[in-house]
């Protein structure tokens, strides 16, 4: 399998890595739709993060399930999903709290920048869409794996609401996504009649 490895600074080559399988029972292995380049990969590629170690890259991803551990009970063979960058198991007390980034069991997911990806905590950690979505959907669903949840969890902690003057720091994809989120409420505002 090809896939990427961040070398040091400004040092990326793809190249030959091993095959990812099954460890526990409760990983899946997944074959990827898209993958994408994340601000925070740039830190380690612009020098910012030490790197201290050959390092598989990336980790916004979906994709179809090829194979899932023995103790997987939602997520099987064939679905397509969306994976978040931390691997949570969605049932302990910080997960039901709605924090699954700060699981107590949590895992950080790598290496999706190739065509495979062992991703822990499967049921925990991966969402199935009804049904594997035409290729035109694929790049606005890949926004869920991070950008999209992260602007959306910044607008919902800034308590932004109609009405409100909210100034929003970068314009990344994290800020503008954070905006988008917001949208919806001053939509309504604006039109409560004509839009839905
Ligand atoms: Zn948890």
């Amino acid at each position: 399998m090809r896939g990427a490895v961040l070398y040091g600074p400004g040092d990326v080559r793809f190249e030959e890595r091993d095959v990812p399988r099954i460890i526990k029972p409760t990983d899946a292995i997944i074959r990827m739709s898209a993958t994408c380049v994340c601000g925070s990969d740039l830190w380690d590629y612009r020098g910012i993060n030490p790197v201290a170690q050959p390092t598989p890259i990336g980790h916004e991803y979906c994709g179809i399930v090829e194979e899932v551990g023995s103790a997987v009970r939602s997520i099987k063979p064939g679905q397509f999903v969306i994976g978040s960058f931390f691997a949570s198991d969605n049932t302990c007390p910080n997960c039901q709290a709605g924090y699954q980034s700060s699981c107590q069991h949590r895992e950080f997911v790598g290496g999706a920048q190739a065509g495979l990806l062992r991703v822990p905590l499967a049921d925990g950690t991966l969402v199935a869409t009804p049904d594997v979505p035409s290729d035109d959907l694929i790049p606005s669903l890949l926004t869920l794996s991070d950008v999209m949840g992260t602007g959306w969890f910044a607008a919902d902690a800034a308590n932004v609401r109609p009405g409100k003057t909210v100034a929003v720091v970068g314009d990344g994809a994290v800020g503008l996504l954070g905006v988008l989120s917001a949208r919806p409420s001053a939509v309504t505002r604006a039109w409560p009649a004509s839009r839905s």
